[in-house]
């Protein structure tokens, strides 16, 4: 997507080789209209599937999956992230490793929203490893409802996310894709 990555390239930065801060217009300011565009394109893409209701994971990905859900006239349902490992009926449980790799989280959803019609989009901001997007795809399934693609705006592809979602049987979309962040360098992939 070729708005986002115009963005990414004159605001984003390589804090190291690792990741990429977006502070500017994604994940601390957030920019209504980029994220209005960027839902347009999601919407686009994923048209005529079938979904039901889009799912994300709180924080960062509110802003695009809440547009992306007007765009596409279905609701939206955030997951969130709780530390604890108490078990609660009502609600889904997964455990997810956080980024870092140095964390885990207890990732839940209401028991209350999704049934074993819905069809679901998941969508995030970045696909690193794809721990979070694999536990977002197993809190779906447990409901019983079924996982049509994941959507990302920034994909790293040199970490193995896309594969982890892939041996989930789910396809992945993703808006920009960064091959390669080295001396402060952000590469892109055509
Ligand atoms: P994964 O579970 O795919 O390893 O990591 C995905 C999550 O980690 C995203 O939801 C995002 O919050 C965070 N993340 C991963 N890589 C980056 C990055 O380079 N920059 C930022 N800002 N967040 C990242």
């Amino acid at each position: 997507m070729k708005l986002l990555e115009e963005r990414i390239l004159a605001e984003g930065m390589a804090e190291n080789e690792d990741v990429l801060k977006v502070d500017g217009f994604l994940n601390h300011q957030v920019d209504p209209v980029l994220m209005e565009e960027i839902a347009k394109d999601f919407a686009l893409h994923f048209k005529s599937q079938g979904i039901t209701k889009i799912v994300t994971i709180e924080s960062s990905g509110i802003a695009p999956a809440l547009l992306t859900a007007k765009e596409m006239g279905i609701p939206l349902i955030i997951m969130k992230k709780q530390p604890s490992r108490v078990l609660y009926n009502d609600l889904f449980q997964t455990v997810v490793a956080s980024f870092t790799k140095e964390t885990s989280y207890e990732l839940t959803m209401s028991k209350k929203f999704l049934t074993d019609e819905d069809h679901v989009l998941i969508i995030d901001d970045f696909l690193a490893y794809g721990e979070s997007a694999a536990g977002a795809i197993r809190l779906v399934r447990m409901s019983g409802a079924t996982v049509a693609g994941v959507g990302i705006l920034i994909e790293k592809v040199f970490q193995a996310g896309r594969d982890k979602v892939k041996e989930n049987g789910v396809p992945v979309y993703s808006q920009v894709k960064i091959k390669k962040l080295s001396g402060g360098k952000i590469e892109i992939e055509e």
